[in-house]
């Protein structure tokens, strides 16, 4: 079905082991998908696992944190609850303690009588300064029976004048009134005491009232009417001291000013639960004393943890990037072809099956594209050549690109390109490419020329099936070859049927080679103008297929040719036509030779080898070839010529004329005869004919004394201007067609020499 085209990479493991020169340039005609996998893919694993890590740690972190800040703060609380408690049990029992200090000296005969004669004396002994000096009352105050006012005053041990304080005795009268009330009511040993704090004039204080009473009971007054001792303790500078002194209460101090952040306050009521004053103290924090020893350390622990883990961190982002680098790299190796930059066959095939499953998708078509004479440049100029070859390919098809059209190195010298344009437009995209592949290629110094040939198909709207379109690109790209390459052909469905013809053909030419019934070569004489003698004969393969029938060359010789039964075939016209020449020696007998069996290296030893088998002189032997094959400059033909030369195998040029219009190679190689082809014999009799390019052909030959063969001569008119021209031998059914071995041989049996019509 294709042309084997594996045989025209020879090139290949050399290709791919080269560098990308276009590389870059390549990469920008990536389609936009596989470009944003690209862009989208690198680092996001690691950045991935990296925030992930990154962000558990400093979730620990501060979670640790939290929770430490946390069992700080509870620390500190119920500290603060513990000093509250000592704070406000010192207070209260102050509040005991004043009555008790006072009952030393208020339950005493000597006192009541003291107060009732006036001592002076001995009350500022005995109660005044005592109190003062024994338990720091700052001031001391005697109220005797039913005064508002005292009678007696000492601040600070000492007596001072009434009016001094003068201030300060409206708010006591109360209290002095409230215990007399109490008092009035009858005690039985030890009469009421008020105790409490007071806000005086003079600051918030901790005042004491208690009667003075007799201890033996013989100065008993009544009920209510004894004198009151009132005892001051100013809630001041000194008292602070008293109480941190005793109770290790921090720096306190009484206060109405709102409490700072460190502080701790407790507010000081009075029996009827109004706020007197605040107690407030540097408030002891172990917790935030815990922090603060730690925090340094902690810090430090956090610092050292963060590092590692950094350190840990960049190596692991590291090694990711590089395995992520590693796979893509890979990825790219996988889809991109080494040499050209373009996608390689799987990329390009999946990129495609995209374009097909697109939901909504614009007009596709597929180009298959394969290089011709690729092979020859390979030979010539090396695979270096090669591959500058291929590369230069890639850059000339990728510049003819639209947008979302992608272009792949199938392998060797094909490439298949997806284009998004209708079937006019296709034609025009197939014409510029052939056109843009026509201009030379500087290879090696030189300028090369190859050719392009492509086969076309046009997608349905809706069809999917990658496989099956590949298959009519591929027909069709046969076709564009077989059909004398360099041109771009669209496929049709007649193809196909071609294509199975041709399978069945190569199925069936397998059995007659097989067969000994099937095959057998016809002999077609020919002859010179000037001698009625006959001087060959050209051998021409017959098939008679069993159900076919006669089945011409024309149908099979190509099929034959493309399979590689050719050889097969082409041998055994050989040792057919040898044991035929090795009858008739002096007799030229011309075998057709295919381009696939010349090129095949040994091919000139195998021809000496038949000759020698069969006894056939080599002088008989003219081998026919196509200027193709000359114009290929394979080393393998070269070999080829010079051995078939060396031995006297004659050489002719078969159809010439309807090749190419070089005619360099007839003075390079050893050519004896040139065929005239049938197309240039048929229209020599016409006016405005061939007749010009014949007499060309003739004179150029003449000079180089090589003879002239007119083919497929029919009319004698053809005959006539033919010899006018100067032609020399003539084959054709005016002269007889192609004939059996047998008939032949009767032809040219002494009796029947061949008479001209
Ligand atoms: P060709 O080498 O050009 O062979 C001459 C063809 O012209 C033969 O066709 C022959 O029958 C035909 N012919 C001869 N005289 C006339 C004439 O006056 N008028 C017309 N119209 N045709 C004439 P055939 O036998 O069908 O062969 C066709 C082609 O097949 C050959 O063209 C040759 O290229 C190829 N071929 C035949 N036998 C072999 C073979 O054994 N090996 C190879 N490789 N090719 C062969
Ligand atoms: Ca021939
Ligand atoms: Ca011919």
């Amino acid at each position: 079905m294709r042309p084997a085209t594996a045989a025209s990479c020879a090139g290949r493991g050399n290709l791919v082991a080269n560098p990308c020169r276009y590389g870059e340039r390549m990469i920008a005609i990536a389609p936009p998908e596989i470009e944003d996998k690209r862009r989208r893919f690198p680092g996001s694993f690691s950045v991935a696992v990296l925030a992930s890590v990154l962000l558990v740690f400093l979730a620990s972190i501060g979670l640790a944190m939290g929770l430490f800040l946390l069992s700080a703060n509870d620390i500190d609380r119920s500290g603060l609850d513990t000093q509250t408690q000592r704070v406000a049990h010192a207070l209260a029992i102050q509040l005991q303690q004043l009555p008790r200090e006072q009952s030393s000296v208020t339950i005493w005969d000597d006192a009541v009588r003291a107060i009732a004669d006036g001592d002076n004396g001995w009350l500022d002994s005995n109660i005044g300064s005592w109190m003062y000096e024994y338990f720091q009352h700052d001031i001391s105050l005697i109220y005797t029976k039913g005064a508002i006012a005292p009678a007696l005053a000492w601040d600070e041990g000492s007596q001072v004048e009434l009016s001094a304080l003068a201030d300060d005795y409206p708010p006591l009268r109360p209290l002095v009134e409230e215990l007399r009330m109490l008092a009035s009511r009858g005690y039985a040993d030890t009469p009421p005491q008020i105790s409490d704090f007071v806000d005086l004039p003079t600051g918030p204080a901790l005042v004491s009232l208690t009667p003075v009473v007799t201890d033996s009971g013989r100065l008993a007054v009544r009920a209510g009417d004894e004198p009151v001792l009132v005892s001051i303790v100013n809630l001041d500078l000194d008292y602070e001291l008293r109480l941190i002194d005793k109770y290790l209460v921090d720096a306190g101090r009484f206060t109405t000013e709102p409490p700072t952040n460190h502080e701790a306050n407790l507010p000081v009521t009075n029996r009827a639960g109004r706020i007197v004053t605040f107690f407030q103290w540097e408030a002891y924090r172990p917790g935030e004393l815990m922090l603060r020893s730690t925090a340094p350390a902690l810090v430090g622990v956090i610092l050292l943890v963060s590092g590692m883990l950094t350190v840990l961190l960049i190596g692991l982002w590291r090694s990711s990037r590089a395995l992520e680098g590693r796979r893509n790299e890979a990825e790219r190796l996988a889809n991109q072809d080494a040499l050209t930059g373009l996608p390689n066959r799987l990329s390009f095939e999946a990129q495609f099956q995209r374009a097909l499953d697109a939901p909504r998708r614009s007009s596709l078509g597929l180009l298959m594209l394969d290089l011709d004479r690729f092979k020859q440049v390979n030979d010539t100029l090396g695979h270096q050549a090669g591959d500058t070859l291929i590369r230069s390919m890639a850059f000339r098809l990728s510049a003819l690109l639209r947008p979302g059209e992608v272009i792949g190195r199938l392998g060797g010298d094909e490439f298949a390109l997806m284009a998004r344009r209708r079937r006019t437009e296709l034609q025009a995209l197939a014409t510029e490419i052939i056109e843009s592949v026509r201009l030379p290629f500087r290879l090696e110094g030189t300028d090369a020329f190859v050719g392009v040939s492509i086969g076309v198909v046009v997608l349905e709207a809706d069809e999917t099936d990658q496989l099956d379109i590949m298959r009519r690109a591929d027909i069709a790209l046969y076709e564009a070859k077989a059909s004398g390459r360099n041109r771009a052909v669209f496929y049709d469905g007649a193809m196909d049927e071609r294509v199975q013809g041709r399978h069945r053909i190569e199925a069936e030419l397998r059995e007659a080679l097989a067969s000994t019934d099937q095959l057998w070569v016809a002999y077609q004489p020919l002859f010179r103008a000037d001698s009625s003698r006959p001087v060959g004969a050209e051998a021409l393969v017959r098939w008679k297929h069993p159900r076919l029938g006669q089945v011409p060359p024309a149908e099979f010789i190509g099929v034959a040719e493309t399979s590689g039964l050719i050889e097969a075939l082409g041998e055994y016209v050989l040792r057919e036509t040898c044991r035929m020449g090795a009858r008739w020696p002096g007799r030229s007998f011309a075998v057709n030779v295919s381009a696939a069996q010349f090129r095949h290296p040994g091919f000139g030893a195998h021809v000496l080898d038949v000759l020698h088998d069969a006894g056939m002189q080599a002088q008989d032997l003219e081998l026919e070839i196509t200027e193709s094959i000359l114009l290929d400059e394979q080393a393998a033909v070269v070999e080829n010529l010079r051995t078939l030369h060396l031995a006297n195998v004659r050489l002719a040029i078969d159809d010439f004329g309807t090749g190419y219009s070089s005619l360099n190679y007839l003075r390079r190689y050893p050519v004896d005869r040139i065929k005239i082809d049938r197309s240039f014999v048929a229209q020599v009799a016409d006016i405005g004919s061939s007749r010009p390019i014949v007499e060309a052909m003739v004179r150029l030959t003449d000079a180089l004394g090589i003879e002239v063969t007119a083919e497929g001569v029919e009319t004698r008119e053809q005959f006539e201007r033919l010899r006018e021209m100067g032609c020399t031998t003539f084959q054709g059914y005016l002269f007889g067609a192609p004939l059996r071995a047998e008939e032949l041989e009767r032809l040219w049996a002494p009796s029947g020499v061949a008479q001209v019509a």
